[in-house]
């Protein structure tokens, strides 16, 4: 699960991590009296999407004035911003963060994330952050340093003032850096995090000297672990997610939308994986992954049918179901009574092994519906992709 950078902020600031002040409006009225209540020289307007890349899309502003905050807040507002990670059509701004702005004297990046081959917890720290970090990440990887953490001990400050120093950070900052680190990596842990980043972490100028400060704030948090995260489950922004896997999720269906044209249902994720690989590699492509789960009834999939469906993309929908728990004739008759409820227009390629699959089969023939009936795995997926292909 993802949140908005003011979120994020909130979470991070809880744990000790410098960050700007600042608060959320829905309105150009908001914004402004945000702007007020702040009173400083300069602010930042800044688009709330789940999707980086907004400065350069037009979605972050700095304004000198409340009043020019308003209007900064009515271009945003309402915009559909387009992003390098939005995709062509972009994402509807519904919130802006009003925040106060500093004086960026340089921009550096910082981030956690867990990485799987050492399954521990790498911090990545580079002195060229901003808007062009994948930039740097692809022709100049050696200007990004790298710590693994070891699980046991936490991050100790020796290794974050490696990091600080390796950052170029003046002398004076180095303990700000190393405090803001471990804090950092505190939240990390204690929000059950999968990628923590701020980009850019700002040393920036102010009256009383060079501070550190983020300006920017992205937390993944691990789905498995939000049972115990209440608080943040609370701040899930159903408007992000796509609206077929928000309601596969309440059915207890995993599904994840993808860009092909075949739908997929299958009990077991390790067999959706493989199903998808088959399509792939005949030639097709999967519009979604679709998990009905180890003991799929008739309502769930009818359910996982209605979801499929009502993707347009669908050309045309795969069954690839194992019978291990379940007896392939019980899956047969939920699946005729799902067709029936349904008014199927696309073509429906089944394959069942395991339990009673020869009854099961018989079943299917005999419904007098119009399926594909398939025999291996690779003739279903070719089947489905031929169907598919003559729609
Ligand atoms: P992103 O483009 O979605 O990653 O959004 P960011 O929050 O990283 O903002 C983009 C850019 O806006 C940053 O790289 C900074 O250059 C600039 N920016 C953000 N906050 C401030 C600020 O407080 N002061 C100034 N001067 N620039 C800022
Ligand atoms: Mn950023």
């Amino acid at each position: 699960m993802n949140v908005h950078e003011y979120q994020a902020k909130e979470i991070l600031r809880a744990h000790g991590v410098n960050v700007q002040r600042g608060e959320v409006a829905s309105t150009p009225d908001e914004a402004e009296a945000i702007a007020r209540k702040l009173g400083c020289p300069m602010y930042m307007v800044k688009a709330q999407i789940h999707a980086g890349g907004r400065g350069k899309g037009g979605g972050v502003k700095l304004a000198t004035s409340p009043e020019e905050v308003r209007a900064h807040a009515e271009a945003i507002l309402g915009m559909q911003l387009v992003t390098h990670q939005t995709g062509p059509e972009g994402k509807l701004v519904r919130e802006v963060l009003v925040a106060e702005a500093n004086e960026i004297e340089k921009e550096l990046y910082l981030g956690m994330v867990i990485d799987r081959d050492s399954s521990r917890v790498v911090i990545m720290s580079s002195e060229e952050g901003g808007v062009d970090i994948e930039e740097v990440a692809a022709n100049r990887p050696e200007k990004i340093i790298k710590e693994t953490v070891e699980p046991a001990v936490g991050l100790p400050p020796f290794q974050a003032r490696k990091l600080a120093y390796g950052l170029g950070l003046p002398q004076t900052l180095i303990p700000k850096a190393t405090q803001l680190m471990m804090a950092l990596y505190d939240a990390f842990i204690a929000c059950d995090c999968s990628l923590a980043e701020i980009n850019p972490l700002a040393i920036t100028e102010t009256d009383g000297g060079q501070d550190l400060v983020a300006l920017d704030a992205k937390l993944n948090f691990d789905d498995n672990a939000l049972w115990r995260h209440e608080d943040i489950e609370a701040m899930r922004d159903p408007h992000e997610e796509d609206a077929r896997e928000l309601e596969a999720g309440k059915s207890g269906l995993s599904y994840i939308s993808l860009d092909g044209n075949i739908g997929c249902m299958v009990n077991g994720a390790g067999l959706a994986m493989s199903t998808m690989d088959l399509i792939k590699l005949h030639g097709g492509e999967p519009a979604n992954f679709l998990d009905v789960g180890g003991s799929a009834t008739t309502e769930t999939v009818t359910h996982a049918f209605r979801l499929i469906l009502a993707d347009e993309k669908v050309k045309a929908v795969l069954v690839n179901i194992f019978g291990g728990i379940m007896q392939c004739d019980v899956i047969a008759n939920g699946i005729i009574e799902a067709v029936k409820q349904m008014d199927l227009k696309v073509p429906l390629v089944v394959r069942l092994e395991g339990t009673n699959v020869e009854l099961g089969k018989q079943i299917l023939a005999d419904s007098g519906l119009n399926l594909i009936a398939a025999d291996g795995l690779s003739e279903a997926a070719q089947k489905a992709v031929e169907v598919a292909g003559n729609q």
